[in-house]
């Protein structure tokens, strides 16, 4: 399978092995709280680190600390199998291009698939295809008819979830489960929510860039950037607009990663963190109602979880496993929200400082500008008339997305790319908006 994916960009063999060793990660490192279900409920694999002694498999300090649980601990072999195989299969021949650009060029994946989570349809189909290709390829022959048929339901449900079209839609799902105030929990019994989870973790090491450490996270953030970069070299030469971020002469690596880390990852982290799902380690320095807070409240609305590079056990956590000791106000140490909080950091204060400086190129502008109009009146008129030209587009405080959206008319490239840049609470008006320019076009057709 390794074969078939990119060379270069970000969507190569690599990625693959890198959400899989994510979603192995998530379910099977201790998480502080967790509670595992009895060990005669499920088959895992990983159940065995349910007692103390190979509990320690992985991080042998843990092994005196009780109020630790394993999440895969808590999953059928089978569907962890399926978890795994996801991961490894979920980018599978991926072209380098987004299902924005597919769908706008009429690609035959698109049309294959209706616009409809093409990439990820195509991943999914494809893998499936090279599976059941040769009959060698079957590592899944010892399964009988019906748990072939849920494991192979399972891998594409997960790959399918990877579309971050449905990010928003997932992610609040899992919160009105697992943390919302009148959340009932996750019920490990049943299969729905085990698979809500499911698409939770696979999301989350998916998108998992940022909370890396940062010369690595770095890395990856080029690695991406130069496949947006071959996109919209692709649409240049195709007459198309450039889609927002994907032009090499313009870069905005900076603004892109503060706006994907606030939009999309923060959240789903945060969430994902509150569902007390993420592995780390008791903080044992914590004091209970330490609150360093931030300067800007709203600004890191979104990260609430990562101040102070902890995330409040108060929610995460309430309930650790029987006979450990209360646990009120303890917080946890996490690695991955430690170098989200870092990496998102370092991403604002190069944005500003581009800012800066694009403000100050455009003043010295002014000013040159400024001192060629004293030139004479001829210059002025020339002037003038290039300002009445310029369009004045409505603005909506608040909303730069109705801005943008404007001036770019990009109303057939929707997607991921647009999402990125999207304020949740534009995401109804934005529908209302694609709704309303579709029937515009097929009333005119
Ligand atoms: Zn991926």
């Amino acid at each position: 399978m390794e074969f078939l994916f990119l060379v270069n960009g970000n969507h190569n063999r690599m990625h693959a092995a890198d959400v899989l060793h994510g979603v192995y990660y998530l379910t099977s490192q201790p998480i502080p709280g967790f509670t595992q279900i009895p060990s005669d409920a499920t088959d895992s694999p990983l159940h065995k680190t349910s007692d103390s002694s190979s509990a320690s498999m992985h991080r042998p300090s843990f092994a005196a600390e009780v109020s630790y649980g394993v999440m895969g601990a808590n999953y059928p072999a089978l569907e962890l199998m399926a978890l795994y195989a996801a991961a490894a299969m979920h980018d599978y021949d991926h072209p380098g291009r987004t299902n924005a650009f597919l769908v706008a060029t009429y690609a035959p994946q698109a049309v294959l698939y209706n616009d409809r989570s093409v990439l990820e349809n195509h991943h999914a189909a494809s893998a499936w295809n090279l599976f059941l290709s040769r009959p060698e390829f079957n590592f899944l022959c010892h399964l009988d008819t019906a748990e072939f048929k849920r494991f192979r339901f399972l891998v594409i449900e997960c790959i399918l979830a990877t579309d971050l079209k449905r990010h928003f839609e997932i992610v609040a799902e899992f919160n009105a489960k697992a943390n919302d105030d009148d959340a009932a929990g996750i019920d490990w019994m049943s299969e729905a929510d085990r698979l809500l989870v499911m698409e939770m973790c696979i999301k989350l090491a998916d998108i998992n860039g940022p909370c890396k450490r940062h010369d690595i996270h770095v890395r990856w953030t080029h690695r991406i950037a130069e496949e947006f970069y071959e996109q919209g070299d692709e649409e240049a030469d195709l007459g198309l607009q450039v889609s927002p971020y994907m032009d090499r002469k313009k870069p905005q690596l900076a603004k892109l990663q503060e706006s994907f880390i606030t939009h999309l990852v923060a959240p789903l982290c945060n969430a994902y963190g509150e569902g007390g799902l993420l592995p780390g380690v008791w903080d044992e320095d914590s004091e209970s109602s330490e609150d360093n807070g931030s300067s800007d409240e709203t600004e890191n609305h979104n990260l609430k979880c990562t101040d102070d590079s902890t995330i409040s056990s108060d929610t995460n956590a309430p309930t650790a496993s029987e006979g450990s000791r209360p646990l009120p106000n303890r917080k946890v140490r996490c690695l991955q929200t430690i170098h989200l909080r870092e990496n998102y950091d370092y991403w604002v204060e190069v944005h500003k400082r581009e800012q800066q400086e694009e403000e100050e190129a455009k003043s010295k502008e002014k000013n040159s500008e400024e001192d060629k109009q004293q030139g004479g009146e001829a210059e002025m008129e020339t002037i003038e008339e290039e300002g009445a030209l310029q369009r004045h587009y409505p603005t909506v405080s608040g909303c730069p997305f109705f801005l943008s959206m404007c001036i770019c008319s990009h109303l057939k490239l929707y997607g991921t790319e647009f999402i990125i840049e999207l304020p949740y609470q534009c995401l109804t008006a934005m529908h209302d908006i694609i709704s309303l320019a579709q029937g515009i076009e097929s009333f005119r057709s």
